[in-house]
């Protein structure tokens, strides 16, 4: 029986964990379950149905709200650091907290000798430096939920050190992948928010419109798998099948394919090296017929480039192209600028970063607070010049 902290129990990836869990009730139990506050009567009924020994809101006026509902038998906290102490509950900690939030937990995590199921693709993109050095240091293993590292993971045999030539990771191309410049300009959030194939959280939802989000995730691998970027490649494969590939010496490339879903990797990430009926629909490969491979050039899509470049320059340059990143993506949700200048706002916010050592979680909090100031100046004066 694994017992699980469920952190982020009520986003997308929180509540396909709570399915994983509902279907195999003999493997798996919830001992904690946390969320950040804006959704709290799903986290009342959550806390109802796994009964987990510790529960805790990040936002204190919301968990001052609920208090006095919770079922008997559940500790109840609320605020910040309450929240964190729910990663000592059980034996790993599903990190999927959306946002740099997500980085105190998996770190919190790790401190107290959990394995960690990582959702949260901040953790790496943020502080991967320092996130690498306290895993290999405590012991616990750090294991990808993100369908693309889940799926390098098993053509890898679940062993990370194995020796591959090429990284190749798919991505779906999003819903905008053949557009023009001008028809991008006049993309709305409502828009955005449709992805042809996945279901996700807001945030990541408009990552993956940009491609921001496919650039997080060529820094997310090079941390788990070693991997410089010369040995990590991307592909657009429209219709989600092939989750990623990894190239061998030989010429070999293992595919890992299915339906797309989140329940498997989730599940897998908590089961390995054993599999289990995971809902997943079969794939028909006579339906199917054809499979696409489409290029994905860093001009023709700037956050994605953007990402590429972070990460070439290291060091601090990937957390602040994350807190600009996460700024930008709020104001246009928000309606405050338009789809094509997220990427301006990110580019902005990465001119004015001052290089700064990424090894600690005080400095990566420094870096994340400045590029959210720097986001926020640039919306500021794009507004007033409207
Ligand atoms: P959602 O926005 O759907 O959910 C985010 C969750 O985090 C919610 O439960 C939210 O609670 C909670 N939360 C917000 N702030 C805090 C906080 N300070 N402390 C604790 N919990 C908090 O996001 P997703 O589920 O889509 O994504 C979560 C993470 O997983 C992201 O990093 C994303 O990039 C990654 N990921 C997601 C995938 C997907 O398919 N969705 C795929 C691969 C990776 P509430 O809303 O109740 O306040």
């Amino acid at each position: 029986m694994k017992s699980i902290a469920l952190i982020g129990s009520t986003g997308s990836i929180g509540t396909q964990t709570c399915s994983v869990v509902r279907r195999h009730p003999d493997k798996f139990r919830i001992a904690a379950l946390v969320a950040g506050g804006g959704n709290a009567e799903l986290f009342l009924k959550q806390a109802e149905e796994f009964r987990p020994e510790y529960a805790a809101l990040a936002d204190e006026r919301a968990g001052e709200q609920i208090k006095d509902r919770m079922p008997a038998g559940v500790k109840f906290a609320c605020g910040e650091k309450a929240a964190e102490e729910a990663v000592g509950f059980g034996d790993t900690a599903l990190i999927a907290a959306g946002g740099f939030a997500g980085l105190k937990y998996s770190l919190a995590a790790i401190r107290a000798g959990r394995d960690v199921a990582l959702a949260n693709k901040e953790t790496l993109v943020c502080g991967g430096e320092l996130v690498m050095r306290e895993v290999r240091g405590a012991g616990v293993r750090l294991l990808p939920v993100d369908s693309e590292h889940s799926a390098i993971w098993q053509a890898l045999s679940f062993r990370p050190d194995t020796p591959f030539k090429r990284l190749i990771i798919t991505a779906s191309g999003g819903p905008f992948y053949a557009y023009t410049p001008d028809r991008l300009a006049r993309v709305t959030p409502a828009d955005a928010l449709r992805h042809p194939t996945w279901k996700m959280g807001a945030k990541i939802t408009i990552d993956s419109a940009t491609l921001l989000n496919k650039g997080f995730e060529v820094i997310e691998a090079g941390w788990l798998y070693d991997a410089p970027l010369e040995k990590i490649h991307t592909i657009v494969q429209p219709e989600s099948i092939i989750h990623s590939m990894v190239e061998f010496a030989d010429g070999a490339v293992l595919a890992q394919m299915s339906c797309p879903s989140m329940e498997l990797p989730i599940q897998l990430a908590l089961t390995y090296p054993d599999r289990l009926d995971c809902g997943v629909k079969p794939l028909d490969f006579q339906a199917l017929g054809t499979l696409h491979f489409l290029p994905l050039e860093r001009r023709r899509f700037p956050c994605y480039d953007l990402a590429l470049t972070a990460a070439e320059k290291g060091k601090n340059y990937p957390c602040a192209l994350n807190g600009a990143g996460e700024v930008a993506v709020h104001a246009f949700l928000q309606g405050r600028i338009g789809f094509t200048t997220i990427a301006e706002i990110i580019a902005a916010a990465l001119s004015e970063t001052e290089e700064m050592p990424a090894d600690s979680y005080e400095a990566l909090s420094e870096t994340d607070a400045r590029a959210r100031q720097a986001a926020e100046r640039h919306i500021a004066r794009l507004s007033r010049s409207v």
